[in-house]
């Protein structure tokens, strides 16, 4: 489960920063996950914290660990640690009427489970995928895969970065194959746990039945198969059950976030196994893509949502779909909960809250560069005592971006405009973060600044 809470945590840096994390995330634990109920515990050090994160963050925690525990919903109670030792049994259960409310809202796309052995790919497939250059050689594969178990391409070897639609593909494969095929075995597991299941095969003594379930498959989707790195056993027991299915002519499909010659801390023999087929990447989305999945996405929650929106989303939301996919069902959230339109206004007010890419270190030089360029300016007018509007204007954007895109002191920045008091840079930037709340267009601007600037 820690491994659960460490990847909550560093997607929840991605969304909301690191100031966050640190300050009101760090110090919770996570207790147990009830895999019957459907509920995940959370433990905070103290009653602030706890009223705090309830009252800002649940709608985050609860989308984010639907995900990873690969649930459609789930519930998150929050309790600290005073309630805990005072009462065992009981725990501070948010309402139902609220969890039925969030239920609601999420609409979220439903997540795949084994069932005692049934298969169901809930709802991710081929038909909600929508085909882009950035994943099209994937998808064909994924497609001819269907049509053609254990024939064509075995093993099917999908890999790119988080979140860009690997699981998808691998469920899509599954859920068409068992259209076609009923009777057919498919078998999809993530690789941690895969791991897990491998483990306690060993602790009890089940490494027969273990093995017997993976063998039995007509499919095998394996997913994530970097996180069996560094794991020898399982590598062994994977590769066993690998042999076995391809000599069969049982199609298997296996995702990655790098490709096979890539993967670390893991034997060679089981690296070239994976080249055996084909090996097929997705890359990062372009902006038509995204708002392609956008109207998809939206188009399955029945919600109509202005193109408009939708651009804004994904220029705002460069990393990947999951992210992208977040940003809508935020915006729809807060807009039913709030009961107000969605409109352009109201999604770059909830976009503002998320950082939504991991700001990278540049120095002062690349930040003068990019804003000469975007403003038509010269380093001499940004660097004189001019208070001519427009120059002064420039260059509070261009403090604000130091001190948002480097390490430095705001003292550091001052200095570098000449020796001026490091009060004159908080100025700046409470002058653009307030700007900010009041032109959309602005917010968009430095986004695109942003994005120069990080490149
Ligand atoms: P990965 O497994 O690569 O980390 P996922 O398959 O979990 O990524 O995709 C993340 C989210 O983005 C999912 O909800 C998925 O439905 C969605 N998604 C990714 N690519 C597409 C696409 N081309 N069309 C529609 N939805 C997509
Ligand atoms: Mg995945």
């Amino acid at each position: 489960m820690d491994i659960v809470w460490q990847e909550f945590l560093t997607i929840i840096r991605e969304e909301v920063g690191s100031r966050v994390v640190d300050t009101w995330f760090k110090a919770v634990s996570f207790r147990r996950w009830d895999m019957l109920l459907k509920e995940v515990y959370l433990e905070a050090p103290n009653a602030f914290v706890k009223d705090w994160l309830h009252k800002n963050y649940l709608i985050l925690c609860q989308t984010h660990l639907a995900r990873l525990l690969n649930v459609a919903t789930l519930k998150v109670i929050i309790s600290d640690v005073n309630e805990i030792k005072n009462s065992v049994s009981e725990h501070v259960v948010i309402s139902t009427a609220e969890v039925k409310q969030e239920v609601v809202l999420y609409k979220p796309v439903k997540m795949a489970a084994i069932k005692r052995g049934n298969y169901t790919n809930g709802g991710y497939s081929f038909d909600n995928f929508v085909m882009a250059p950035s994943n099209s050689l994937a998808y064909a594969a994924a497609h001819a895969v269907a049509e053609n178990p254990g024939q064509i391409y075995n093993p099917l070897f999908i890999y790119g970065e988080s979140g860009l639609g690997k699981t998808h593909l691998l469920h899509a494969i599954g859920g068409a194959i068992k259209n076609r095929h009923q009777k057919a075995v498919v078998l999809y597991q993530t690789t941690d746990r895969f791991v897990s299941e491998f483990i306690n095969a060993i602790r009890f003594n089940k490494v027969h039945q273990f093995e017997a379930k993976y063998q039995s498959a007509d499919v095998l989707l394996i997913d994530d198969v970097q996180f069996i790195s560094n794991k020898g056993q399982t590598q062994e027991a994977f590769f066993h059950i690998f042999n076995l299915l391809h000599d069969a002519h049982k199609q298997i499909v296996v995702s990655s976030d790098t490709f096979p010659q890539k993967m670390e801390g893991i034997a060679e023999r089981l690296r070239s196994r994976f080249a055996w087929g084909l090996v097929t990447d997705i890359y990062a989305p372009s902006l038509e893509t995204k708002v392609a999945i956008l109207k998809k996405k939206a188009e399955l929650s029945s919600e109509i949502v202005n193109d408009n929106v939708l651009h804004f989303i994904a220029e705002h939301v460069t990393s990947n779909i999951r992210e992208l996919e977040g940003a809508l069902v935020r915006i729809i959230a807060f807009a039913t909960i709030t009961q107000q339109p969605i409109t352009l206004d109201l999604a770059h007010k909830v976009l503002l809250r998320m950082v939504v890419k991991k700001p990278r270190v540049v120095d002062f030089e690349a930040v003068v560069k990019v804003i000469n360029k975007h403003y038509s300016c010269n380093s001499k007018d940004l660097f004189s005592k001019s208070r001519n509007k427009h120059i002064s204007f420039v260059r509070h954007v261009a403090m604000y971006c130091m001190k948002h895109f480097t390490d430095k002191s705001f003292r550091d920045i001052a200095l570098f405009f000449g020796g001026r008091d490091h009060t004159c840079v908080v100025y700046a930037l409470s002058k653009i973060e307030r700007h900010i709340k009041e032109n959309v267009h602005f917010g968009l601007e430095l986004r695109r600044i942003e994005s120069e600037l990080l490149q």
